[in-house]
């Protein structure tokens, strides 16, 4: 599929444009079908309603280990029991995505990163904000289930979210055949990957440390924020000619890889932005769940950058 322009909470509706095809190829020649065969298309049709547990549960079913006792992928907003009228994917459930999927009609945002600032989604510390009261009000208000999908679609078997990125780069034929997080491809300057890159994952500006024209073969590819220790010691094992990854602390990473150009080594990083990184995640999600739930009508929300550039 070709790349898709968007901008931040713009909806992309897969569910809809599908649906527009369907209906065009009803008027192309089945209106005038009998009630009988409707009937009968009524009996194969798939069931349509499922609760935000049945989805959560079904999807937990797919993991290897299956449920996790300790997760930060808990419901953040809404009732298990609460009937699904429309699912969002996402990378954040933003104000603005929340809007969205008001307006969408639906009622169930399943996110692969935190609703309220911290990594479980821990609120005492916050209930006094504005800003968080603001946000709760809202979901409270429209009856908004979120789920994080963290660390379930990351231990699938291969991991969802690299996956979808790979896909979307057009990488996966490169992948080492036991770690899909190294790539090795034809000699290709650092410019050109940062280039391929950009286009693919509609990128405005990245990040990089290193020689433009370096020839780069060996790529380690973590998306995501995995932290400094992570990332340092994997560079170390995999000995890669660039490290891509979605989000460094400057003070770690960056100055690991200085460091190492000064020692002589044939090392560069490339940091694409944490949801730049993983948006296409979200799509995987999308896909499962359109393979899955048929019948119930399914929203792609970019989250996009928070940051901009100037
Ligand atoms: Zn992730």
């Amino acid at each position: 599929m070709k790349p898709v322009k968007f901008r931040a909470g713009e909806p992309f509706d897969y569910t809809r444009r599908k649906f527009i095809y369907d209906v065009s190829a009803v008027s192309a020649g089945l209106v005038l079908a009998a009630p009988l065969v409707s009937q009968a298309a009524n009996l194969l049709k798939p069931q349509e309603q499922y609760t935000v547990q049945q989805v959560m549960d079904m999807f937990i079913k797919d993991v290897p280990g299956g449920a996790l006792k300790e997760t930060v992928d808990t419901l953040k907003a809404g009732s298990p029991d609460s009937i699904v009228k429309g699912i969002v994917t996402t990378m954040f459930a933003t104000v603005a995505v929340i809007r969205n999927t008001i307006d969408l009609g639906a009622n169930f945002i399943i996110a692969h990163e935190p609703t309220f600032y911290n990594h479980p989604d821990e609120t005492d510390w916050l209930k006094d904000d504005k800003v968080y009261q603001f946000k709760r009000e809202l979901l409270d208000k429209h009856g908004i289930a979120i789920w994080r999908n963290h660390d379930y679609i990351h231990r699938l078997v291969p991991d969802g979210v690299t996956i979808g990125v790979l896909d979307k780069l057009g990488w996966r034929k490169y992948t080492d055949k036991d770690t899909i997080n190294i790539l090795t491809m034809p000699p290709t300057p650092l410019k050109e990957l940062i280039r391929h890159a950009k286009s693919k994952l509609i990128i405005d500006k990245v990040r990089y440390v290193g020689d433009p024209d370096q020839k780069c073969s060996r790529i380690l590819f973590i998306p995501g924020a995995a932290g400094g220790q992570r990332q340092i010691q994997a560079i170390e094992h995999v000995k890669p000619d660039v490290l891509i990854c979605g989000e460094i602390q400057e003070w770690e990473t960056a100055e690991y890889v200085r460091d190492a150009l000064a020692k002589g080594d044939n090392i560069s990083l490339v940091v694409l932005g944490h949801i730049a990184s993983e948006e296409a995640g979200s799509e995987f999600m999308l896909n499962w769940l359109r393979e899955k739930l048929p019948g119930v009508k399914t929203t792609h929300v970019p989250t996009a950058n928070s940051l901009s550039f100037m």
